[in-house]
């Protein structure tokens, strides 16, 4: 292992046992955690797995936000559209009719398996403006607000039936840091296809060595995972998560990246165990997350 990922090794196994006493947890599942990749139909085992750990998390003490993508590739799913087609799927408008079957289907889905785990489930959308329009962030933090006290999940995605481009966030990585910085979140989960963080890209180089803690995200880092390419359902790669990864610490929650192959990692992570990529909380009392959304997302 190179020096300098070594020296971390000390300093992560510490940090790690504190995630113990983490109180607000957002979680992100991306589509390709939820859908067969063969077929682009929902994988039920996943969907039971993730509520039920998510159940018991929130048994334990916490509070739980889940941040799900997969609108509109369920959507494609109930209409059964073939995704060799690639005609209407270049279409905007029809992606957005997809996003409005499916994140109606998806939130049916969720309900029923987090009412099978004694919990209530509620559904929020929300776009780029309701960050930066100073009235919704006002409104949308208190919508959370109480829908934490009143001991509901919030589901969060974008509403990809009304956010064009210009209204965008556009992916879930970014989302579910934002979502932390209103809520005050102390951990974000990022569940997807990749394991985590490496030093180059695993599937091309066999060099790449995996990065178990990031004590402090640098813009050598940033650059590094520039050009990642996201999964097939999917629109983040590790890009995406990497300034996602920027707004969370800098709000003040510690990060991590894993994989969704085995969903008992949830377990595994608030346990203290050394598995993904974290990425430690650096707060900065700067920072302002309107206006880094005004300045950075155009
Ligand atoms: N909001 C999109 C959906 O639910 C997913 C965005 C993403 O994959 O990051 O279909």
């Amino acid at each position: 292992m190179n020096p300098k990922l070594l020296s971390h090794h000390a300093e992560n196994l510490a940090y790690r046992s504190e995630l113990k006493q983490r109180k607000k947890i957002v979680v992100k599942v991306g589509s390709s955690s939820l859908l067969h990749a063969e077929t682009g139909r929902m994988d039920y085992r996943q969907i039971d797995m993730l509520t039920r750990e998510l159940s018991n998390i929130k048994n334990g003490g916490r509070e739980v936000i889940l941040v799900s993508s997969g609108a509109t590739a369920v959507g494609r799913e109930v209409i059964h559209f073939d995704r060799r087609d690639p005609m209407d799927d270049s279409r905007i408008t029809f992606k957005q009719a997809c996003a409005a079957i499916g994140q109606a289907r998806l939130m049916m889905i969720y309900q029923k398996f987090f009412s099978d785990y004694n919990q209530i489930a509620g559904q929020v959308l929300m776009t780029k403006n309701t960050v930066t329009n100073v009235l919704s962030n006002y409104n949308i933090r208190n919508t959370f607000a109480e829908l934490l006290r009143l001991g509901v999940v919030p589901i969060v995605n974008e509403n990809d039936s009304v956010a064009t481009y210009e209204y965008s966030v556009g992916d879930n990585d970014h989302l579910s840091a934002m979502v932390c910085s209103l809520v005050g979140a102390d951990l974000l989960i990022l569940l997807s296809d990749i394991e985590g963080l490496y030093t180059d890209d695993p599937r091309r180089s066999s060099n790449a060595e995996f990065i178990e803690y990031v004590d402090n995200l640098t813009e050598e880092m940033l650059q590094m995972g520039k050009g990642s390419t996201g999964s097939e359902s999917g629109t983040g790669g590790m890009s995406t998560k990497l300034s996602a990864a920027q707004i969370a610490t800098k709000s003040g929650c510690d990060m991590v990246i894993a994989s969704s192959r085995d969903l008992h990692i949830l377990d595994d992570i608030m346990e203290g165990k050394n598995v993904g990529t974290l990425f430690r909380s650096r707060k900065d009392p700067d920072f302002d997350l309107r206006e880094y959304i005004e300045a950075t997302m155009d």
